[in-house]
């Protein structure tokens, strides 16, 4: 990662003291060791200054969110991809569905 890209990221931080946004000429790159990066952070509002010392480190792998149940999963993981059909089949549906889920679901006609 080079200095510029670090300061682009630093901008999504805001001010403690009086919550701006910071802006890439406020943040300077005092020195870099490894995935250790050491700021100086200068509010353009408040005039705070404030060093950071910043560590990257890449995301661990995540699991997938689910309230799924492991048999479920397996099922699921084993059905062929959606085809372009589909999707079209689901488009078209959607298209005139009137949002009532009883109907569809149970076959009751809508009331
Ligand atoms: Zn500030």
């Amino acid at each position: 990662m080079d200095e510029q890209l670090m300061q682009r990221l630093m901008t999504n931080l805001k001010c403690r003291r009086c919550s701006s946004h910071y802006r890439s000429c406020d943040i300077k790159v005092l020195g870099q060791r490894e995935k250790m990066w050491l700021l100086n952070v200068h509010c353009p509002q408040c005039q705070k200054e404030v060093l950071l010392a910043v560590s990257l480190k890449p995301l661990a792998a995540r699991k997938p969110v689910t309230d799924l149940n492991p048999n479920e999963v397996r099922h699921h993981t084993q059905l062929p991809p959606v085809s372009p059909d589909e999707v079209l089949d689901l488009h078209l549906f959607l298209r005139s569905f009137n949002g009532d889920f009883s109907s569809t679901f149970t076959g009751d006609p809508p009331a």
